[in-house]
């Protein structure tokens, strides 16, 4: 039995009535852009992550650029940031005519070991952007602190954890801002490209909205250079149909992991996703194995017509654009290490139990 990594057409066959009507009711009142179901949108996911305020923009690398903007980051600038991750995390530094501060990853939980940090704060040092990789949240309580210490902004990567809690608190309510990927395959997604930064104060939102609309306040009038990065309406009605569901979404997702974990428990060469004692409520965005045969088992699963996916295969001190940047493999073992044994496999909501059966079966079978 073939099991895809991930398949939409299962969420919609059950939301089909509402959404259809959603985007239809868009289509009607013409607002296509920053219409009233954005608004909507940005209100109620500020509200799902413990903050007064979302700021809808055209993709959750927007947010991250929006945000870093808000903390005034730029040329020669440095951003402490995992080595491990979506190239966004790092790229959106760059794009900025900022550096990169890379920090090696804690070996379990795949986000940044946050023992690392304070010896990469140097006097160029604005903002540290931990990412929540596969939607566990990174230890924030260490990292505010250190913020704190040094006068930091702190900036979360949250594309992958919408929903996430740690110590019982939600992901996108530490730091100066939160920010989330609403790409359709992440685990609230959209019909398309769409993101939301979100944040705790009037000052920081009234940035935010003025950078995501060329950098306008009033309108027609520009005292920075902001960006063209609107949420599209059709995206946010979208959404706001899905949203209702996130809690029940990632119950299932976690549901399925501890079948994984249960099924997985014991089997020599495959290592399981180690939830961190703080890491209250991990979603599972990506359920993510490990081994030191990873190449050949992937090679089997895909044979198998089972869908895998490799989150990441290149960490990005090693990424050629990040030459320039000077690292060398020997500072990152930890994500070196992961970059080579790392896999995710099917966790989606709707995946079935002979679906999960087929995956667990085929699994063990290739790690042996
Ligand atoms: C998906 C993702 C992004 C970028 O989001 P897009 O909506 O694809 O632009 C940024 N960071 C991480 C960790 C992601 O997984």
């Amino acid at each position: 039995m073939a099991v895809p990594l991930l398949d939409l057409s299962r969420q919609y066959s059950y939301l089909k009535d509402t959404m259809d009507k959603a985007v239809l009711d868009v289509l009607d009142h013409g607002r296509f852009i920053l219409g009233p179901e954005v608004t909507e949108l940005e209100e109620k996911v500020a509200e799902l992550s413990g903050v007064k305020f979302g700021i809808g923009v055209a993709s959750g690398t927007d947010a991250l650029l929006v945000a870093l903007r808000a903390c005034d980051v730029g040329p020669g600038d440095e951003v402490i940031t995992t080595d491990f991750s979506f190239f966004a995390s790092a790229g959106t530094i760059s794009r900025l005519g900022a550096n990169p501060v890379l920090v090696d990853i804690d070996p379990d939980t795949y986000n940044i070991d946050v023992n690392k940090i304070e010896s990469a704060i140097t006097d160029k040092t604005k903002v540290i952007m931990p990412v929540h990789l596969y939607g566990q949240i990174a230890d924030m309580d260490m990292i505010l602190k250190i913020a704190k210490k040094h006068n930091l902004k702190v900036v979360e990567d949250a594309a992958q954890a919408i929903g996430a809690e740690y110590k019982e608190r939600p992901a996108g309510s530490f730091g100066d801002y939160g920010c989330y990927s609403f790409y359709p395959s992440k685990n609230l997604g959209a019909g398309g490209d769409g993101g939301m930064v979100v944040t705790n104060t009037l000052e920081n939102y009234k940035l935010c909205r003025s950078l995501r609309a060329h950098g306008e306040n009033p309108k027609y009038y520009h005292r920075i250079v902001g960006y063209n990065s609107r949420l599209a309406t059709i995206q946010a009605a979208m959404l706001l149909v899905k949203l209702p569901y996130l809690r029940e979404w990632s119950e299932k997702r976690r549901a399925h992991a501890k079948i994984y974990n249960d099924a997985f428990e014991g089997i020599a060469g495959i290592k399981r996703p180690v939830v961190a004692s703080y890491s209250n409520f991990h979603i599972y965005n990506q359920y993510t194995l490990a081994s030191n045969k990873r190449d050949a088992i992937c090679e089997g699963l895909h044979k198998a017509g089972i869908g895998n996916c490799i989150y990441y295969p290149v960490p990005f001190h090693a990424q050629d654009c990040f030459g320039s940047l000077g690292y060398n493999s020997s500072q990152f073992p930890a994500s070196l290490k992961a970059s080579k044994e790392v896999f995710s496999i099917p966790i989606y909501p709707e995946m079935t139990e002979a679906e999960q059966s087929e995956v667990i079966k085929t699994v063990i079978k290739l790690s042996k």
